[in-house]
Parts: structure tokens; sequence; C-alpha cells
């Protein structure tokens, strides 16, 4: 019989020490995803990465694991964190922030969450103790860096996630201002589904010779899923969907809005139609959404009607049925949702 290892050797081979391993063993991961096993090295290399890859493809773990590698050694000084990540919604980065939680939970690593709608006064205490990671929304880190709560000469890694959706969302230029607040020689990490050219000039000005790393998608709509599509008026179009649901005993669906009140009102309709819904949009505080999400991934909601960007990047396992109840005004967010 042959000897088990205690962790996977693949990711072993990566440069990753034993009690970052024991987390992912843990995790139940036993092979690196593409992605991952071409970044985590050139990560650990120090040199700049430009990752081509989208949600699903283990992305976030091919920056956090090299980074608490990087992070295990050395410490935080007060008000000075020594790596940033930028999401580009509140969500995302609070599932980035759970990463390291998983990841780096046999190490001494603290992070803080630097979203809207989180209460200050935590955040403040950790800022003060020393961070090692921020983690942060564009527009919340210039706030904090304004009132002279952060000091940003010792961030040595940078991240920016999602680059495409922070060009949708207008935050290419606050994710600028941040650059150039940085200390002129940290390690860059971006990392973008699409390389639209604004997101490619952002690159080539603030990065040095990255190493280009392009991941294929985990799911196209040509495979892994079937596309129904549904013939209605707009009139009959929230009774199309109620009969699309009973007929077809839908018992779990993620249901997509363009806008943020026609997600609301959607909401409404299906629960006095007696579904099990709830609802998540950008005007609803982050604890609410937070909450909302968790009740969904634990099975006490059903029917989950969102917007494309309070649903951005949500890792959903056991997702079978996502609902267009609008058509996406991007092509791009089909795929994404
Ligand atoms: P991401 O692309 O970072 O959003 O990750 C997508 C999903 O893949 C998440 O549910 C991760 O927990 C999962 N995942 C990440 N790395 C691995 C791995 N090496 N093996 C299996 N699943 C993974």
């Amino acid at each position: 019989m042959t000897e088990t290892t205690p962790s996977s050797p693949a990711f072993a081979a990566l440069g990753l020490r034993e009690e970052i391993l024991r987390s992912i063993e843990e995790s139940g991961y036993t092979t690196p995803t593409p992605i991952q096993a071409a970044a985590i090295p050139v990560v650990l290399s120090g040199r700049d990465v430009l990752g081509i890859a989208q949600t699903g493809t283990g992305k976030t773990a091919s920056f956090t694991l090299p980074m608490i590698e990087k992070l295990a050694s050395g410490r935080a000084r007060a008000r000075m964190p020594r790596s940033l990540i930028l999401s580009p919604t509140r969500e995302l980065a609070a599932q980035t922030a759970k990463n390291f939680e998983t990841y780096g939970k046999y190490l001494k690593l603290s992070h803080v969450l630097l979203i809207g709608g989180v209460g200050m006064g935590d955040q403040e205490k950790q800022l003060e103790k020393g961070v090692d990671v921020l983690i942060a929304t564009p527009g919340r880190m210039l706030d904090w860096f304004e009132r002279g709560r952060i000091l940003l000469g010792g961030i040595n890694i940078m991240v920016i996630d999602e680059a495409d959706r922070m060009l949708d969302m207008g935050f290419i230029p606050d994710v600028e201002r941040i650059i150039s607040l940085l200390p002129a020689r940290q390690q860059t990490l971006l990392f973008s589904a699409t390389m639209p050219k604004e997101v490619r000039s952002l690159a080539d000005r603030f990065m040095h010779e990255p190493a280009v790393i392009e991941v294929a998608r985990p799911a196209t709509t040509s495979q892994n899923i079937d596309d129904v599509v549904v013939m209605t008026s707009p009139r009959d179009k929230v009774d199309a969907l109620v009969k699309l649901i009973r007929s077809q005993d839908i018992d779990k669906a993620i249901i997509f809005s363009n806008r943020k009140k026609s997600v609301a009102e959607l909401n409404r309709t299906l629960k006095r139609r007696k579904l099990n819904a709830s609802d998540i949009h950008g005007d609803l505080d982050q604890a609410q959404r937070q909450a909302t999400l968790d009740a969904f991934k634990r099975g006490d909601i059903d029917y989950l009607v969102a917007t494309d960007v309070a649903a951005r990047g949500l890792d959903i396992s056991d997702m079978p049925v996502v609902i267009n109840f609008d058509v996406p005004t991007h092509p791009d967010d089909y795929v994404h949702r």
C-alpha cells in the first residue's frame, strides 16, 4: 500500500508552507486549478501578474495563497498595512476576506475590510493594531486615506481584482489615484475576466513586465449549461416567471433584473405570489445584503432577486438555475450570471 502524503503534492510543489498546505487540505482541495498552478509561483517570485480569468476559475486563491506565504514572515506596523486588495463590490471584498481567513488560519495574519455599510469602530481598532492585508472597495479606501486613517507607505503587494468590472462601475480614476499614493515599486497583480483597452492601458502604465496568465472560462454558455428562452410580453412577464418556476419545479434560483428598482419590485411581487423570495441590490446596506446572501446559501430563502452589481463574483455552489428576468445590457454579464 502506498503511504498517503499529508498535503497535496501538487500544491506543495508550488512553494507554499506547511501551515497553508494544511488549510488547503482541510478545504478539500487536492489539485491547484490552472490559474493557481500558473500564478502562485510567479507571485512568489515577486513578479507582477496580469491574470485574465473570471470568477469560478479559482482566481481568488491564486493571489491569496501566495500573498499569505509572503506575508507570513514579517509584521505589520500601526496604520501601515503591508498589502492591499481592491475589489469592485462589497460582496466580492467580503468573499476575499473569507478566503484569507480560511487559508491563513494557521498563521497569525490580520486583515481589515474597508467597505461601505460596515461600522468603522472595529476597523479603526484593527488598523491601529496593524494589519497585514487591507481589503477594500476603491471609494471607501480613499475615504479612509483622506481622513488620515491609513498610511500607504508599507504596501508591498497590491491586487486589483475584476478590473473590467471596476471599469464598468467607473472606478478606474479612483484606482489610478490609489496607485499614485503607493510606494513606487510594489508588486502589482491585476485580474480581469476581459481585457478592454482601458484595463490594458492601466496595466501598461502601472505594471512592470507582468507575466500574462490567461485561463479558459470555466463554463461558457455552450458547456455545462442548458439555455432556455421563454417568449412573453412585458405585461405578462411576471406571470410567465411564476409559471416557469411552478411548472418546472424550480425550487432555488437567482433571478437577475437590470435595475435596483425593478429588483425590489419583482421581489415584492414574488412574495405576494407566495414565493419565498428576497432581494439584493445597491440600495440595501452591507449588513442586509450579507444576511440575505447567507440566508440564500443556507436555503432559508429560495429565490434571490439581484442586480448584476450586487451579485457580481458571488460564489454560490449548487446553483442549478439562473433566470434572466431582464436581458443583460452587457453581453459579458450573461456569462457571469
Ligand atoms: P474563484 O474563481 O476564486 O471565485 O473560485 C471559485 C470556486 O472554486 C470557489 O468555490 C473556490 O472555493 C473553489 N476552488 C478554489 N480553488 C480550488 C481548487 N484548487 N480545487 C477545487 N476548488 C477550488
